[in-house]
């Protein structure tokens, strides 16, 4: 805090705004429509989002890479996979000489893409009806690593069975099941699912008094 002003503040709120502007955009009430990022993702986060929503935070300009090249005169525009009753909404960043290509930021460069990032590029593969695809990491010093991949039936089959999922519990208002996952730890909605995070109760050994210790005695 400096003056008057609570800076640290301001700038999250800042991070935040940016971040509602660049997220994927879908109707939330419309469930004829599933989006991508829902169902290769915590399909749990997906009906809270829908249903009861807590925004997530946005801890850095870095979480919103993919966003910003989407929001380019160049920028891939969403497209829909039609499953007769439903439809599967994808989203690249960039589509390049036929190349369907997602930015991902990054702490530490992976060995290997991510489950979630392979499944979403397939999903794209398959609305904008390419072959092949590219998932760039870009790390927080701007270097880059990138991952060629190329379009799986089987992988989109299981995006499919995913989409009809949820789709039926939102309809039925049912909450899917965990999901557990290493993306749990940042997810906003870490309490619903499990306990509360509370620290332990301090016990101060040095400053106890005589009935505490004498009971450690018997
Ligand atoms: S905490 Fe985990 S299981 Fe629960 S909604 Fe979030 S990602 Fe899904």
């Amino acid at each position: 805090m400096m003056g008057d002003r609570d800076y640290r503040s301001v700038i999250k709120n800042a991070i935040q705004s940016v971040g509602r502007e660049l997220e994927y955009r879908f109707k939330k009430d419309d469930i004829s429509k599933i989006h991508a990022s829902e169902v290769t993702g915590c399909l749990r986060r997906a009906f809270y989002d829908r249903t009861d929503e807590i925004e997530k935070d946005q801890t850095s300009f870095s979480d919103l890479v993919g966003g910003m090249f989407r929001q380019l005169e160049f920028g891939a525009k969403a497209a829909d996979f039609s499953l007769n009753d439903i439809s599967l909404e994808a989203q690249a960043d960039l589509i390049v000489d036929d190349l369907v290509m997602i930015f991902r930021s990054i702490g530490e460069f992976p060995e290997n893409p991510f489950s979630k990032d392979i499944l979403y590029i397939n999903a794209c593969m398959y609305a904008y009806d390419k072959l092949d695809g590219v998932i760039i990491y870009i790390n927080g010093l701007g270097e880059e690593i990138s991952f060629s991949v190329t379009r799986n039936k089987r992988m989109f089959e299981e995006t499919v069975r995913r989409v009809r999922v949820l789709s039926d519990l939102l309809k039925e208002q049912k909450t899917p099941i965990l999901e557990a996952s290493v993306e749990c730890t940042g997810c906003q909605y870490y309490e619903r699912c499990y306990t509360k995070k509370k620290a332990g109760k301090t016990i101060n050994f040095f400053g106890a008094g005589n009935d505490f210790l004498s009971s450690l005695k018997t």
